[in-house]
């Protein structure tokens, strides 16, 4: 059994006999996607895809069994923390994982989202990205400065409502 190390998100996820590449920062999210079509002998099938999104600042990429995460610079720590725990999280969601994500939520944060329910990958990967943050008592709003979209937004308000109120306990010393 192979493990994805998924650093942001302090993570290691089963991926069958799937291997895990973090490729790190790349020029151009195209050109790296090319250069990855080609190394694997596949077609440019996934470069129109990306083409067809406009404007890409990351991306996961399943290829021959091979999950290749990368991204561009150069952000913030915020914004870098943000982007790269999206990819990540592609890669549990992609291999039925992301149950993990859910389990880690709710224990650590309160958060309590099922993950069943949501059926749009990325907003999943975008609750990836406010867990990576939250973790990092890093506030939100300032990740939301850069690549506010619709996505986001969803995700923010899943997260918010998520949250397990806590029980009041009342104590006499
Ligand atoms: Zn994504």
């Amino acid at each position: 059994m192979n493990y994805a190390s998924l650093e942001i998100l302090r993570m290691d996820v089963p991926i069958g006999t799937n291997q895990y590449h973090d490729d790190g920062f790349v020029e151009s999210i195209m050109e790296h996607s090319k250069e990855l079509s080609k190394f694997y002998g596949y077609s440019n099938e996934y470069c129109d895809k990306i083409l067809s999104r406009g404007n890409i600042i990351g991306a996961h990429y399943l290829v021959a069994g091979h999950h290749h995460i990368f991204y561009l610079k150069p952000f913030t720590n915020t914004e870098t923390i943000r982007i790269r725990a999206h990819e990540e999280t592609h890669v549990p969601d992609s291999v039925g994982k992301i149950g993990i994500l859910e389990e880690r939520l709710f224990e650590e944060q309160g958060v309590k989202i099922n993950f069943l329910e949501i059926e749009e990958k990325e907003i999943k990967a975008e609750l990836g990205a406010l867990y990576a943050l939250r973790s990092r008592n890093i506030p939100i709003w300032r990740a939301s400065l850069f690549h506010d979209n619709r996505d986001w937004s969803v995700a923010k308000k899943i997260y918010k409502q998520s949250k397990v109120p806590r029980k009041m306990i009342f104590s006499w010393l």
